[in-house]
């Protein structure tokens, strides 16, 4: 048998090399965003076309590279950074492995252009394939400007697999995020599409955070800061209030690292303990300083994870310094909050925040739906209009069967009139454009026994409701969440749902990953009944909101409604629009544990009956489940 293995051709070897790195445009942000803070810049640029599959260029004012160090730079294995096997505990550096430039060399097209400080004209290389096709003198700034243009140009297969422009856009902005936060006094601007996206002063690390996570967190952040001989930590956390549904602004940086550490992630989580609800996770953005000498970053590809020579220390310590900031702003805020703020700040501490306000709110807007009859507003979704009538003649029948109670004839008469419209109802379709009896009637059937029947609320999350032969449990939550599914669905298809104009108009400032979202958002939520602009700047304006939702905090509305969204954000089965609509329906929809009135269950029960799909919720858990009177005795005989 002849000899078969071989050495992979340099280029080949390099792509293999290059996937854990370069996995994606955002991960060749990092590393060229890193190694311009390596090169001592104190102002850089970041430029973006088509989410980076384009163009991907970084420009910065550090110390530039010779010519000869230009050449090498793209060699795997080199780097300035490290010399010996000691370094690598010393490292003092973002970079230290010699392989981004390298990596980046193999799966996209380069031009350099680069000028130390002593040098008069500056070097110019053009790369393709790790092969240098050009390289020649270019008068240029001090500093280096790495373009890397068609990002997988020569691996289709990856390049496929590449997610839509925003999603990618998102990651870009992530690490966008994730760096320049731990380099508050370097400039930093991210062009994208030639719109600037970022304009980051330099300034305080709270300036920072709040350029980059929206101006409303001006107000809530916490300071933390402690120092000891092992390690200190500075840094921010959010007040209770700023907790979110989902694991969207935490930040731990370790050595000015962004680093993943559901541990100590942990840490923090606890040390809020009661203060935020149990499906809530706090915002922070925490800095640890310790010696190298004390972790090692070279675990992970991206380096992303690090271990510590002690883990349990740091977690301790984390969690001491998080309750600390916690008890001491709760008594003394401190100088940095107004007045103003610090008062309601206090109060959300010792009230904890839970979502039962929320729930308030959509209760209350759910009461409106169906109590305030006369507002001028008022929404009346045209498919529940024939069922309605219907009912409605009932109620008339059924009074006058009161009346004339005397008179058995009469009664008799009034019953067979109203047995015959039910049964009337229930076999022939209304209405030709209406929706709700192309479907099976059986199903409204199933819950043909609302009005009559008496209802009750069970341990105040189920509903239970007597039926022809036995009784129907239905859970209120999902039956909502049903209810408002279809309304939505209706809404962005073919009746768009009324708004109301606010009278005076908020402006709700986002980071720029959400205002991106909101951004693509915008038309279907304006058939949904928020009436919102983009005001520049990662800011809208919320004109109006949905007619019939009760007016709590708008900006809060829209804040939880992003953070829903993002949940399903990796679900690739749904449309922008059905996550918003699937996340809306589960943001408005009435709560378990929140009590309602008979009039409120009897209005939910009405209008599940008219949904196309009544039994199962968007998610496709059950609605409702029947007992009959048969199954009953069953058991019990
Ligand atoms: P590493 O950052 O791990 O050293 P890279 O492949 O990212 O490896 O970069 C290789 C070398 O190229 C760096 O060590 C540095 O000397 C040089 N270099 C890269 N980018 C720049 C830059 N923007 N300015 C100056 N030198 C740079
Ligand atoms: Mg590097």
């Amino acid at each position: 048998m002849p000899d078969i293995i071989q050495l992979l051709p340099d280029n080949i070897a390099n792509q293999i090399a290059a996937g854990e790195v370069i996995q994606r445009p955002s991960s060749a942000v990092k590393e060229l965003l890193e190694n311009a803070i390596d090169a001592g810049s104190d102002s850089i640029q970041l430029i973006i076309n088509d989410a980076g599959k384009s163009l991907i260029q970084v420009i910065d004012n550090g110390k530039g590279m010779t010519t000869t160090d230009a050449r090498m730079a793209f060699e795997r294995h080199a780097t300035s950074k490290i010399n010996t096997i000691e370094d690598l505990f010393h490292i003092k550096t973002m970079g230290f492995r010699g392989e981004a430039l390298a990596s980046i060399a193999a799966v996209a097209q380069i031009e350099l252009k680069t000028k130390t400080a002593d040098q008069e004209l500056g070097t110019y290389i053009e790369i393709e394939n790790s092969v240098v096709i050009k390289q020649e003198p270019i008068a240029t700034n001090t500093g280096t400007s790495i373009a890397m243009k068609n990002l997988f140009f020569n691996i289709p297969a990856r390049r496929n697999f590449l997610k839509s422009n925003t999603s990618e856009l998102r990651h870009i902005i992530d690490e966008f995020t994730r760096v320049t936060m731990a380099f508050p006094h370097v400039h930093f601007s991210f062009i994208n599409n030639s719109q600037p996206l970022f304009i980051l002063e330099k300034g305080s690390l709270k300036q920072r955070i709040t350029q980059l996570l929206g101006n409303n967190y001006n107000a809530k952040l916490v300071p933390v800061q402690e120092h000891t001989d092992y390690l200190d930590i500075n840094g921010f956390i959010g007040k209770p209030e700023t907790a979110k549904k989902t694991r969207g602004d935490q930040y731990f940086f370790v050595n000015n690292r962004f680093i993943k550490s559901p541990y100590l992630n942990h840490a923090v989580a606890t040390a809020f303990d009661q203060m935020i609800g149990k499906d809530c996770f706090p915002t922070y953005a925490l800095f640890i300083q310790l010696d190298s000498a004390q972790i090692d970053i070279n675990v992970h590809p991206t380096k992303q994870e690090i271990k510590f020579e002690d883990e349990k220390i740091v977690y301790a310590f984390v969690q001491a310094a998080v309750k600390h900031a916690l008890a001491q702003f709760s008594i003394a805020p401190s100088l940095d909050f107004t007045l103003d703020a610090s008062i309601q700040q206090l109060d959300a501490v010792n009230k904890p925040f839970t979502t039962e306000k929320q729930q308030q709110a959509t209760s209350s807007s759910l009461y409106k739906t169906f109590s305030q009859k006369n507002q001028a507003h008022k929404i009346e979704p045209s498919n529940l209009q024939p069922w309605k009538e219907i009912r409605q003649q009932e109620k008339e029948i059924k009074a006058a069967i009161e009346q004339q109670a005397t008179n058995t004839d009469e009664v008799k008469e009034w019953k067979s009139e109203l047995a015959k419209i039910k049964e009337e109802f229930l076999k022939t379709p209304v209405s030709e454009n209406n929706e709700i009896f192309d479907h099976d009637p059986i199903r409204l059937s199933d819950l043909n026994i609302l009005i009559d029947a008496p209802v009750f609320q069970l341990l105040n999350t189920y509903i239970i409701v007597q039926s022809e032969n036995g009784f129907i449990l239905i859970h209120q939550q999902l039956a909502h969440e049903r209810v408002l599914y279809e309304k939505f669905i209706n809404a962005v298809h073919q009746h768009p749902i009324a708004t109301q104009q606010n009278l005076f108009p908020t402006t709700i400032h986002l980071s720029a990953t959400d205002a991106v979202l909101l951004n693509e958002l915008l038309p279907d939520l304006n058939r949904l009944g928020y009436s919102i602009e983009l005001f520049g700047n990662n800011a809208f304006v919320i004109q109006g909101t949905p007619a019939d939702i009760a007016n709590g905090s708008q900006t809060k509305e829209i804040e939880q409604l992003l953070e829903r969204y993002k949940h399903f954000n990796n679900d690739l089965h749904f449309s922008k629009r059905e996550k918003l609509i699937r996340s809306m329906a589960a943001q408005q929809s009435i709560k378990q544990g929140q009590i309602l009135t008979e009039r409120e269950i009897k209005a939910l029960l009405e209008q599940l009956a008219a949904c196309k799909t009544p039994n199962a919720s968007p998610n496709g858990k059950p609605t409702y489940i029947k007992y009959t009177l048969s199954q009953l005795s069953k058991i019990f005989e």
